[in-house]
């Protein structure tokens, strides 16, 4: 029988999810490894559709087919001859590392570790090379991109009073002649937002949308809107929406546009409201945002602390409820309305003290 055409091994065949043991024999036929018992083929497949357990002392060798059917056999040394001969020519490291296991786990954790540690620095690298080097069109073209989209899909004109609309908007000149980009730099917008509720967010071109649902919200306390938008302002200073679209974008994307190849592809993730809208700044965009309102609050003769007054209204009348909303990327947490009040002390005794 050992001298049979083709023979590799004798074994046990168990049916798939059955401990049932036949007799079989391992044998290779026409390029298929075959378990056969009395000349009735019980398991065929070539040898690549066959997970082979790795030698372990004289422990049993399973190779189990697609089929979940195994052939358990103690014939280890012939098991290994038969797959030196199969593979020994091509692949000698893939070998190798199938016999070794710790070693091939050691490796795919330390190539794992590799892409982490390529992702956790390399990402943002490129967020900060691409925003050097983004030309002053990209904002433009993600401002008016995205505004667009949303004037198609989720926004109304404001029903807002003219009066209204034009005293919030000199509140909102006198803080932008204070910041970065000066009063030219911003320009704001009144809309009907919709299902997006009460909401206020900057575009990176320095577009601000600001929403009738929280002028309402605000209920006649117009410094708390000025505080708002004060933060809004501080996230175009420091360019937060355009990282956080980069960081969105993915790696693909940034090295694009690194190059200078602004593909329509490109163009579409960028330009498409909802991703805008969908990002949440980091904790320390948030909290930077906050102390820059409280500071263009403060030069601008407002009360400092405004925001604060927004963000636990925000929390008694919302709760946390409305993921589309405002609360859903700015939560107001108490730690949160007691910093914006601290700074806002700290400042005013500084200017006190002078
Ligand atoms: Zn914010």
């Amino acid at each position: 029988m050992a001298s049979e055409a083709g023979f590799i091994a004798e074994g046990e065949w168990h049916p798939a999810n059955s401990s049932r043991a036949i007799p079989a024999t391992l044998k290779e036929e026409n390029g298929r490894l075959v378990a056969e018992s009395e000349g009735a083929v019980l398991a065929a497949a070539v040898l690549e559709r066959i997970d082979i357990s790795p030698r372990v002392g004289s422990i049993p060798r399973r190779l189990t087919f697609p089929d979940g059917s195994v052939l358990e056999t103690r014939e280890n040394d012939r098991i290994d001859a038969y797959l030196r001969g199969r593979r020994g020519s091509r692949g000698g490291l893939v070998h190798r590392l199938e016999e070794f296991h710790p070693r091939l786990i050691a490796m795919t954790i330390a190539v794992i570790l590799l892409a982490a540690t390529i992702y956790r620095f390399a990402v943002p690298a490129l967020v900060e090379v691409a925003v050097l080097v983004t030309p002053p069109f990209v904002p433009q073209m993600i401002g008016a991109g995205t505004l667009a989209s949303l004037d198609r899909t989720v926004f109304e004109p404001s029903d807002l009073p003219e009066e209204e609309q034009k005293a919030i908007s000199e509140g909102f000149a006198k803080l932008a002649a204070r910041s970065k980009g000066g009063e030219g730099g911003y320009k704001l917008n009144f809309r009907d937002g919709g299902m997006i509720g009460p909401n206020a967010f900057a575009l990176p071109d320095g577009s601000l949308v600001l929403t009738d649902d929280l002028v309402k919200l605000a209920d006649g306390d117009r410094e708390m809107i000025l505080g708002v938008l004060g933060h809004e302002i501080a996230h175009v200073e420091g360019e937060h929406s355009l990282r956080q679209l980069y960081r969105a974008a993915g790696v693909a994307a940034l090295v694009m546009l690194i190059a200078g190849d602004v593909g329509s592809g490109v163009e579409d993730i960028l330009t498409q409201g909802g991703a805008l809208l969908a990002l949440s700044y980091s904790r320390s965009a948030e909290a930077e945002a906050d102390r820059r309102s409280v500071e263009l609050m403060q030069a601008a003769g407002y009360d400092p602390a405004a925001l604060a007054r927004f963000f636990s209204v925000l929390e008694e009348k919302l709760g946390d409820h409305g993921d589309a909303s405002i609360f859903a990327s700015h939560p107001g947490t108490p730690q949160r309305q007691q910093d914006i009040r601290e700074y806002a002390n700290e400042l005013k005794s500084r200017s006190g003290a002078r």
